[in-house]
């Protein structure tokens, strides 16, 4: 059955702006309801969600409002035959200029200078401390949506960009290829060293002790993709004993990070609250990617972004 009705699920507000959100439908032919956890479904309903409900699973299409659809049960939609799709392919520029702004600031100190700020200290630095991004290596893993926004910022700054990925096939920006099965070649000579792969049972835990032994003394870790990617108390191990000189974290295994979490504590590592990809009109991106998809389903084409 065709569409009649666009929900928008309150979760969403976990990320964006609910009513500016349901405002963004108004070319839309068909009614858009905000609803909550009482909402009952059938197929002619569409769904945009932050969050999985099981309610879903009665709704003719199901868009899962983030890139990482992790929470969602991908068997049990197959399973009903609803598809399920996400929002891969819209977080390029908006994370892309997060890690950039990570890799720039550890590199140029404006966080340790921020923090002397506070103190109204005027600090200067050691002469050794402070380098350019520019020539530095930085190894991207995960050549994705997320992986290219990220490689094609460092290159343009011109940092010496290597990149993991499954596939040989080459990426604009990125200098040369390692498959995951040498991760260890790909990330030991790497200043910086970018996590853009989704969170699946093969990528957790994928950087542990021995990830960041291989790494440089002096290398930094940016996560912008989800915690559990990186082990969360190997990783304060390896800061801890200088295994790695510091991170750019916008991920946790527990968000919010909690107040007692070591994590905070260290100079070298800049936390952001999973705000990679906030920006004023964020809710508007999804939006065009929501009403392309709609468009889609209702002329009964291949959905964009199908991941169940
Ligand atoms: P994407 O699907 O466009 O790209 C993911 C890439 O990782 C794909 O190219 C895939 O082939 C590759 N990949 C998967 N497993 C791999 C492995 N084992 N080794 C090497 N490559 C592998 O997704 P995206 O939009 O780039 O997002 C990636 C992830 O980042 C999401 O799943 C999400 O968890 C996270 N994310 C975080 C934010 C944020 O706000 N911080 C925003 C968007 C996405």
């Amino acid at each position: 059955p065709q569409l009649e009705r666009l929900c928008v699920h309150e979760s969403v507000s976990t990320k964006i702006p609910v009513e500016a959100f349901a405002e963004a439908f108004a070319e839309l032919d068909v009614p858009v309801d905000i609803v909550d956890d009482d909402e009952a479904f059938d197929r002619t309903d569409a769904v945009a969600s932050f969050r999985p409900r099981d309610a879903f699973l009665d709704a003719g299409w199901v868009h899962c409002i983030r890139a990482g659809y992790d929470e969602f049960d991908t068997a049990a939609y197959e399973t009903e035959g609803v598809p399920l799709t996400n929002s891969t392919g819209i977080h390029d520029t908006t994370v892309g200029e997060i890690a950039v702004g990570y890799m720039v600031s550890l590199a140029r100190m404006l966080h340790i200078y921020r923090d002397h700020q506070n103190e109204n200290h005027w600090f200067e630095p050691e002469y050794e401390r402070p380098f350019t991004v520019e020539n530095e290596r930085l190894c991207v893993v995960g050549l994705g949506t997320l992986g290219r926004g990220i490689a094609q910022r460092a290159d343009a700054l011109g940092m010496d960009v290597v990149g993991v990925r499954r596939s040989d096939e080459s990426v604009p920006g990125v200098a040369e290829l390692y498959h995951p099965d040498d991760l260890h070649e790909a990330i030991a000579d790497a200043r910086f060293v970018a996590i853009a792969v989704p969170h699946t049972p093969e990528t957790e835990g994928m950087f542990s002790t021995p990830e960041f032994e291989t790494m440089r003394d002096d290398a930094y870790l940016i996560n912008v993709a989800r915690g559990p990617i990186a082990d969360e108390d190997a990783l304060i191990d390896a800061l801890d004993v200088g295994e790695i000189a510091g991170a750019g974290l916008d991920v946790f295994e527990t968000e919010p990070l909690p107040a007692d979490n070591p994590l905070w504590d260290f100079e070298e590592v800049i936390i952001s609250p999973h705000r990679g990809s906030a920006t004023n009109r964020y809710h508007l991106d999804i939006a065009d990617l929501v009403m392309e998809i709609f468009d889609q389903y209702q002329a009964g084409e291949d959905l964009r972004n199908r991941v169940a």
